[in-house]
């Protein structure tokens, strides 16, 4: 591959080798693999629309201290969380143990996530937050065109000297985290995506297992804000079956076309 000279888009030191970034970490996708379904491609949404798609997107972006600060700091830490191709989900697993704050009879629960990670907590904000920020820094190849996914506006800048490790997160912004308590865990994506609030804007984003949702604004309703990972409050996590949400329809029915298929049903052709 030729290399690649140009400005770092995280720490903007010139001239760097940029590597070949992702939006979404490559071992989340390995995540979604299934050679039992009739495309083993995962199911990917944006923008109410669900595709299955074996393209990852990709560009040369960050150099490499920058790709490696990103791993360290929160990848290499949230993705073994997420339910993994063995069928194990530990960090479900982890909460399901615990006495829940709340208890509600659809069978939510809200835990205390900072009694059970406590300090590793802040590799779940700094994952969220490289995500958002990744989504809203660049315009990323997809379908054919240049994409920003989502524009942190104000909050851009912020997010940035964040990830450097030089500046709290905005105060006026609030992450929340939702895991998903649907047995196995429907393994698809939902790339950022941005909704107008009242007072507020709000973003998020789902891998296997983890939606993330972050407001920012002067308005962001007292829930989200005391119940963040990243303020003051508790730093709380609902384990709630996302299938019962109207935001995965469109996936749910792209899913049900790509049916589970025994592994002798379906033989691929002889190669000619
Ligand atoms: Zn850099």
């Amino acid at each position: 591959m030729p290399q690649q000279i140009g400005r770092c888009g995280l720490c903007h030191e010139y001239p760097r080798e940029l590597r070949k970034s992702h939006l979404i970490a490559a071992g989340i996708h390995r995540l979604l693999l299934n050679p039992e379904r009739t495309d083993p491609n995962p199911v990917i949404m944006h923008d109410g629309k669900a595709v299955t798609s074996s393209k990852q997107i990709s560009k040369h972006f960050l150099c490499a201290d920058c790709e490696q600060r990103i791993s360290r700091k929160g990848e290499d830490y949230a993705i073994p969380l997420c339910p993994q191709l063995s069928g194990d989900y530990p960090l479900r697993n982890r909460l399901m143990l615990m006495k829940p704050v709340e208890e509600y009879p659809t069978g939510d629960r809200v835990c205390d996530l900072w009694s059970l990670l406590e300090d590793d907590i802040e590799k779940i904000i700094y994952f969220a937050a490289s995500v958002f920020w990744r989504a809203a820094a660049t315009k990323w190849p997809y379908q054919g065109k240049r994409t920003q996914f989502i524009v942190l506006g104000d909050h851009l800048e912020g997010f940035r000297l964040f990830l450097l490790g030089r500046s709290e997160l905005p105060s006026d912004s609030a992450i929340n985290v939702v895991a998903d308590a649907c047995e196995p865990p429907e393994p698809f994506i939902i790339y950022p995506d941005s909704f107008a609030g009242e007072g507020c804007s709000i973003y998020h984003f789902r891998i296997p297992g983890l939606l993330f949702v972050l407001y920012t604004g002067p308005n962001i309703p007292k829930t989200f804000r005391e119940g963040a990972l990243n303020t003051s409050g508790r730093k709380l996590i609902l384990l709630k079956d996302l299938r019962k949400t109207p935001l995965f329809d469109g996936i749910l029915d792209v899913m049900s076309k790509t049916k589970r298929v025994g592994k002798f049903k379906k033989k691929k052709p002889p190669s000619a």
